[in-house]
């Protein structure tokens, strides 16, 4: 054989190789470039906890810390542009810090806030105590996320708790729980395993941020320690199978927590402690422990008729508005994701009024979704327009022409949240803003 067809076949593989890198790079760079320009023109730039600044001085583009996010799966978070890391899909970062601690160079810090926008921060003193004395930070709440940062929080807390709470006092509780996400849960079967007078309040249900994730996310932790209960060895789980285990410890170790209400208030008793004032009653207690994480109360409408058992906030089960006329209110992706959801059901009816005249702040999947449910007569959107009154039967909305009445059997509020800052500062919580720091 020829030289010249030895050198063409070694030569071939390492083409192939060649091309094969070439367009694999071109796809991952064109690929991230439309994910940012995406979450850019949905204006969804803004991580909501800690998340990755990454130095492009220091980068050396290895793509670590891209295939290290566990979330990636579900979401590009992280994405390359020319030959950088950058953070694609901001508003879906839920700050695992995975990729921090793979980066070879330490190109990658982490971060509250962005310099746009500033993240309030509670001062949280290192045995979980605030400024005011006994009333105590645990979870999300405190800057830190994650399910298995909750957990061992929960239980820290409770253990600086109990040495509070060791000398004799007047109050009718060791301490009052708010919150029933992982630190709530946590901290509530330390408090019985200690046989602490306590009692727990949650103002929506078990589970807390978890019970709102997407059906069947796929939710990462880590194996954990639960007072009580023992070692969980949970790495890889379904939300639906998450609630379900949180569901069975509350059965089985018997904990007792309050559903549907709601702190208002945390003042001081006036013999020592606090008396939290809620939406049901009132407790006397000596310590607090705040674990009300960080995405705040529903922001309710305001009109007449929202007492009504039929107005909820958040959709739990499509299914259960089967044959319904159903009206959603809102434009972000959990109003489009629970409309069009709900629209796929048999026979049922759905509304969707928003007040604005654009869906900007959804993302482009769900604008999309809610077009075809449009378009195939199962869904009817309002733009510009506003919820006025509840009635049993019906809503009344006023739209730019006209003030409609539409047959109504439920309705679902997904108007965002009121954070819990103002909340915390009343109670004399110090709140720092972080504005792109760690
Ligand atoms: C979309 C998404 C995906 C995520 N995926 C993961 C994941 O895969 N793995 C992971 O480890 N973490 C994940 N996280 C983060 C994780 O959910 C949170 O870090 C964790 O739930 C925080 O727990 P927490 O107990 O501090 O607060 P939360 O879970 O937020 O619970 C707080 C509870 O307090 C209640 N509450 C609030 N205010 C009041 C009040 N005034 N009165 C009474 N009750 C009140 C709320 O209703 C809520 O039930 C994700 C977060 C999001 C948003
Ligand atoms: S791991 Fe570090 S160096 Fe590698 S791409 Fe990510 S930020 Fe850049």
């Amino acid at each position: 054989m020829n030289e010249n067809v030895y050198y063409i076949l070694y030569l071939l593989p390492v083409l192939a190789i060649f091309v094969w890198h070439f367009k694999r790079h071109h796809r991952i760079e064109s690929h991230s470039t439309k994910t940012l320009h995406s979450a850019t023109e949905a204006g969804m730039l803004e991580p909501a906890t800690l998340h990755p600044e990454i130095d492009p001085k220091i980068c050396i583009g290895c793509r670590s810390c891209v295939a290290a996010c566990p979330e990636q799966y579900a979401h590009p978070v992280l994405g390359m542009i020319k030959n950088k890391a950058r953070l694609i899909g901001p508003t879906d970062c839920i700050g695992h810090g995975a990729c921090k601690a793979v980066c070879p160079v330490g190109a990658i810090t982490l971060v509250f806030g962005t310099a746009t926008r500033g993240i309030d921060i509670p001062v949280v003193k290192p045995n979980f105590e605030t400024a005011v004395p006994g009333v105590f930070i645990a979870g999300e709440l405190g800057g830190m996320g994650l399910i298995k940062n909750a957990v061992e929080q929960g239980r820290q807390a409770m253990d600086s708790i109990k040495s509070v709470v060791k000398s004799s006092h007047s109050n009718d509780l060791d301490v009052l729980i708010v919150g029933a996400g992982p630190a709530g849960i946590t901290s509530t079967l330390s408090a019985k395993e200690s046989k602490l007078k306590s009692a727990t309040i949650e103002q929506d249900s078990l589970g807390g941020t978890v019970a709102h994730f997407p059906r069947r996310k796929l939710v990462m932790t880590q194996p954990a320690n639960l007072p009580i209960v023992g070692k969980v060895k949970f790495k890889e789980v379904s939300k639906e199978k998450l609630i379900e285990f949180w569901q069975e410890v509350e059965t089985k170790t018997g904990i007792q927590i309050n559903y549907g209400e709601y702190v208002q208030s945390v003042k001081p008793a006036p013999g020592g402690g606090h008396i939290v004032t809620t939406t049901k009653g009132s407790y006397n207690t000596r310590t607090v422990l705040l674990t009300i994480g960080r995405r705040g109360t529903p922001r309710q409408l305001g009109v007449p008729g929202e007492e009504s058992t039929k107005v909820a906030y958040r959709l739990i089960d499509p299914e259960q508005y089967r044959n319904m006329h159903v009206l959603v209110v809102g434009g972000g992706d959990s109003a489009l994701e629970a409309a069009t959801t709900i629209a796929e059901e048999p026979g049922t009816t759905v509304t969707l009024s928003y007040r604005s005249g654009a869906f900007s702040r959804a993302k482009p999947k769900n604008r999309d979704k809610v077009d075809i449910a449009a378009q195939s007569g199962r869904l009817s959107v309002l733009m510009n327009s506003n919820v006025k009154e509840i009635f049993p039967d019906k809503v009344a909305i006023q739209t730019e022409s006209e003030l409609l009445e539409v047959k109504n059997e439920a309705i679902i509020v997904s108007a965002g949240g009121i954070l819990p800052t103002k909340f915390l500062q009343e109670i004399g919580i110090d709140v720092v803003t972080k504005w792109g720091t760690e």
